[in-house]
């Protein structure tokens, strides 16, 4: 458990507060059918307070778990329920290539960049599995083992050896969505590509393509279904990034558009506007 009393919780509901108090109502607002992950610019807070900034990316596990909390603590005007909202940033910097990642950075909040490879469709993960006794109907709560979920061999209601099956309805889902990410060519200088795996959930997922060139931030973690076979413990568990903010091209896209559009409304204001059309 976070001991929230030793986070700073004011300095972050006064800097959600201070800059982002109209994006927050909106958000609350939209929670959670439209959106429920808050994404902050990190850039924005390391202006504001940089060791705040900083401690955000070396002890996030704590950290965010603080921004959560701090999130529900802003005055907003009207009556909100952000109960599982979750807080990410995005544009983390300085930023690694995929292949720069080392062991080093393991269980810190890290900017990546790199090329989209690979994409899984996007899955529901079950979150809080309850079973329903075929026998009687009771409800059981099921184990969590990580990659599985085990039940009961009895019912703990009719007492016997039963079939269960899933509950569609009171079973807790997140969407959930796998994304490779390879060094782009051009960091790679000729040697094989590395290639990290990111996952992305809820209000994240669906929002890249295979193609796409951008910077995933988030928490580096080793993969804890990976880790244990038997009784044994994997020495070289895989590791994945479990993004809280996306950092598309799309965004330096848009950009580039708006300075193209002002540049296109200039010249159609302009007096010359036949010759400057020739001359371009
Ligand atoms: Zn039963």
């Amino acid at each position: 458990m976070t001991d929230l009393l030793k986070l700073p919780i004011d300095d972050m509901v006064e800097f959600f507060r201070r800059y982002h108090k109209e994006e927050l109502l909106e958000f609350a607002q939209g929670y959670p059918k439209d959106n429920t992950t808050f994404v902050i610019d990190w850039s924005e807070l390391f202006k504001y307070d940089n060791d705040l900034a900083d401690v955000t990316l070396s002890e996030p596990e704590r950290y965010i778990v603080g921004w959560e909390h701090a999130l529900r603590e802003v005055d907003l005007p009207i009556p909100t329920e952000l109960t599982n909202a979750r807080v990410g940033f995005r544009n983390v910097t300085p930023d690694l290539s995929v292949n720069e990642i080392r062991q080093g950075h393991m269980g810190e909040y890290i900017g990546v960049y790199g090329r989209v490879s690979e994409i899984t469709q996007v899955n529901p993960e079950v979150q809080n599995p309850i079973a329903i006794c075929k026998d009687c109907g009771a409800e059981v709560e099921m184990l969590d083992m990580g990659d599985e979920v085990q039940l009961p061999r009895d019912c703990p209601t009719c007492d016997e050896f039963v079939e269960y099956e899933l509950s569609d309805k009171k079973t807790e889902a997140r969407d959930k969505q796998l994304i490779e990410l390879n060094t782009l060519a051009e960091e790679s200088a000729g040697s094989e590509t590395d290639s990290l795996m990111v996952e992305v959930y809820d209000d994240l997922v669906g929002n890249v393509s295979a193609g796409d060139t951008l910077r995933m931030n988030g928490i580096l973690r080793y993969d804890a279904n990976d880790m244990v076979g038997g009784d044994s413990l994997d020495r070289m568990p895989d590791i994945v990034l479990d993004c809280l903010g996306i950092d598309s091209e799309n965004q330096t896209f848009d950009e580039f558009e708006a300075e193209r559009i002002d540049e296109i409304k200039e010249i159609a204001e302009r007096d010359d506007l036949f010759q400057a059309l020739v001359d371009s």
